[in-house]
């Protein structure tokens, strides 16, 4: 069976996998992100792709990374997380390690994964939504990635959905990373603790660590908080409005929720549903798509980086 390998760049650590045609992962490996140094991240990425195609027949190797990648899967326009302008990633690695490379985004690799092995298997047209820290989209039109005529396409995140909304670090004002990412839902339950009433836990869980974050407001959850619970449906709400208009343009079957937030299962999704049928244009006469969580979680990116490389190897064999 072809083998490939697929690097996920986070912010944090730097995840790679040896992954085989049907998307199991047949060895991993995971180090810490160099910070801010690309010279350091080159050679990290290089030393991981050496370790991880000792005694295995490589095809080729997929490199996730937050950023855009230009159409040709090579050329990193720009990358939130590392000091890249215009590096020309795909041509670096391949001369130093002798084999195929494909660099693509990192939402992107993970919806690919989701659409080839998980959550959206069974369908042509998928959106999925990764509600990490941020927001990121990928989107599967007719069976194919759809990367847009620059290969920017698919900034989800970045479609506004609030007028003269929250600034966000794109530059903008009212992007759905702005009302539907972890870090709205902090601001959420924060405004919620603030208010009292059934912010109460939230305010006490507040006090006793100094500040929310994603774990603290992520157990309320699970214990089912009011207060919890009513900003992961204010989130929810944000969520089903963009997923209407989304459907007004590309017409899913299936949305899918991937992230740290989306362990919030039906809790997340009961929101999503109510929003979107609210907002869906001409709902009654539209077929609804159904929405789901994602099912391949932390190795979404590795296993979709692998199986882009794979694919595009042997198209352009
Ligand atoms: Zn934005």
């Amino acid at each position: 069976m072809a083998l490939a390998i697929g690097i996920d760049i986070g912010g944090t650590k730097i995840a790679g996998a040896v992954v085989d045609e049907l998307g199991a992962i047949v060895r991993s490996e995971r180090v810490p992100t160099p910070a801010g140094d690309a010279a350091a991240l080159e050679d990290a990425v290089v030393e991981m792709i050496r370790a991880l195609s000792v005694d295995a027949e490589i095809s080729a190797v997929g490199v996730a990374a937050a950023g855009f990648i230009d159409a040709a899967q090579s050329t990193v326009y720009y990358a939130p997380n590392i000091d890249w302008r215009n590096e020309p990633f795909r041509e670096k690695l391949e001369a130093r390690v002798g084999a195929s490379v494909v660099v693509e985004n990192d939402a992107n690799a993970a919806g690919w994964a989701e659409f080839r092995f998980g959550a959206g298997r069974m369908v042509s047209d998928m959106v999925m939504l990764t509600i990490g820290t941020g927001v990121g989209g990928a989107i599967v039109a007719g069976d194919r990635l759809f990367r847009g005529g620059f290969g920017a396409g698919a900034e989800l995140g970045h479609v506004r959905i609030v007028p003269n909304g929250i600034a966000c670090g794109c530059g903008q004002h009212g992007c759905l990373e702005q009302y539907g990412s972890g870090r709205a839902l902090l601001r959420m339950a924060n405004e919620i603790a603030d208010a009292g009433g059934i912010g109460q836990a939230l305010a006490r869980a507040r006090e006793a660590h100094g500040a929310l974050d994603g774990a603290i407001v992520g157990g309320l959850i699970g214990a089912e908080d009011p207060g919890a619970v009513a900003a992961l449906r204010q989130l929810g709400q944000w969520l089903g409005q963009a997923s209407a208009s989304l459907s007004a343009v590309l017409d899913p079957q299936r949305f899918v929720f991937g992230g740290g937030v989306a362990v919030a299962g039906e809790l997340l999704l009961a929101p999503i549903r109510e929003a979107f049928l609210e907002h869906l244009p001409a709902r009654g006469y539209h077929p609804e798509p159904d929405f789901v969580i994602a099912e391949l979680v932390n190795d979404a990116g590795v296993v979709g980086a692998a199986d882009l490389a794979r694919l595009w190897v042997e198209e352009h064999a």
